[in-house]
């Protein structure tokens, strides 16, 4: 099968990615490699991926989703048969000082997206949601049944508008779609702006960890690898509805306080934590967890790699990675 990948330098495609490879298919990854996050890191994952199972079936395009014209290029010489759309402005926190640019990435990208995959009769498009947009009101655990119409923040704002938009390409188009609504993702390859690295990297270096919500706060941590595995069996199975769309969560559905989950990399690095509690920040939930019977019934999959064994692997990881990553980029080819 021929998948092209958005934000394919980033920390869930490079799990996903490295899973379509092992099982044969082709991947055209686009990204455009600058707009947030650490670009060294978005270069050495994809230095990573030259070294994985199928890495010859895997090529990277530089290009931003916003810009039609390169987008619509590439799906015609690419001719992908279906799409799983990643690339977006992430971050809640940030979101409302440039809200501009979440929207140019997480709206006008993705119905780029859309409009292309419309147009290049794509099979099964599967994109990135959030837990975030439950936002307020929403009775945990979380059923993708909830009216999930009071986001907190932009970005929340942005990810339901994309829901939106996949609604209206099934209905109008037949366009199958699934939106994904993830659940904080941590896993080797992650986000440095988030809070399992942020933690880890405070405990090894003997630095105060800011725990928000003075630790109380819950979030609903998924390993990526549940996440990526969740991603290629919702692309096997293309909605049949009419229309053709569907919303599933993904997430372990046992939500941890900020306080027990740095207690967990307390014991597995064996270093005590210095804690500097902070009031919860305007924007973010109390608590998320996810209801994810729907996925289940509809993949024979839910997420199962606990807080415990999860953070254990990524203390290994973050061990062995440590060090500055090198200094050649990678080369990736640019669309015009
Ligand atoms: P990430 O920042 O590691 O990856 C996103 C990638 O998209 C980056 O490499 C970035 O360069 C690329 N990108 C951004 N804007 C682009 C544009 N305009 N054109 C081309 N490429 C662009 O983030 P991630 O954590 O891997 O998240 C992947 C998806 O999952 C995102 O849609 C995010 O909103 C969603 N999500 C993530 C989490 C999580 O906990 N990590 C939770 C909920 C939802």
């Amino acid at each position: 099968m021929r998948v092209l990948v958005t934000g394919s330098a980033g920390f869930i495609a490079h799990h996903v990615i490295t899973r379509l490879l092992a099982r044969g298919d082709t991947v055209i990854g686009v990204d455009n490699l600058e707009s947030s996050g650490d670009v060294t890191l978005k270069q050495a994952r994809l230095t990573h991926l030259e070294s994985v199972t199928g890495a010859e079936r895997f090529t990277c395009h530089r290009a931003d989703i916003t810009d039609a014209a390169s987008l619509a290029a590439l799906f015609r010489h690419e001719q992908p048969e279906r799409v799983v759309h990643l690339a977006a402005r992430v971050g809640v926190r940030s979101a409302g000082a440039s809200a501009q640019s979440y929207l140019d990435a997480n709206v006008t990208g993705f119905l780029q997206v859309l409009e292309q995959s419309h147009a290049a009769r794509v099979a099964h498009v599967v994109y990135a949601s959030s837990s975030s947009v439950y936002g307020a009101g929403t009775p945990p655990p979380f059923a993708e049944t909830a009216a999930a119409d009071h986001p907190l923040n932009v970005y929340s704002a942005t990810k339901r508008a994309g829901e939106l938009l996949a609604h209206t390409y099934s209905h109008l188009y037949g366009l199958p779609t699934s939106g994904l609504r993830f659940f904080t993702v941590y896993g080797p390859w992650g986000r440095p702006d988030m809070a399992p690295l942020r933690f880890l990297r405070a405990l090894r270096e003997g630095h105060p960890i800011d725990l928000y919500g003075e630790g109380r706060m819950r979030r609903d941590f998924t390993h990526v690898d549940d996440v990526a595995e969740a991603v290629v069996r919702v692309l096997d199975r293309p909605p049949t509805g009419a229309p053709p769309y569907r919303l599933l969560n993904v997430g372990r559905g046992e939500p941890v306080s900020l306080r027990d989950f740095v207690a967990v990399l307390e014991r597995h690095t064996g270093t005590q934590a210095l804690l500097n509690p902070r009031p919860a920040q305007p924007g973010e939930m109390d608590a998320t967890w996810s209801d994810s019977t729907a996925l289940e019934r509809e993949t024979g999959f839910r997420p199962r790699v606990s807080v415990d064994e999860g953070l254990a692997g990524l203390v290994a990881w973050e061990q062995e990675h440590s060090r500055p990553p090198p200094d050649e980029p990678h080369e990736v080819d640019t669309v015009t």
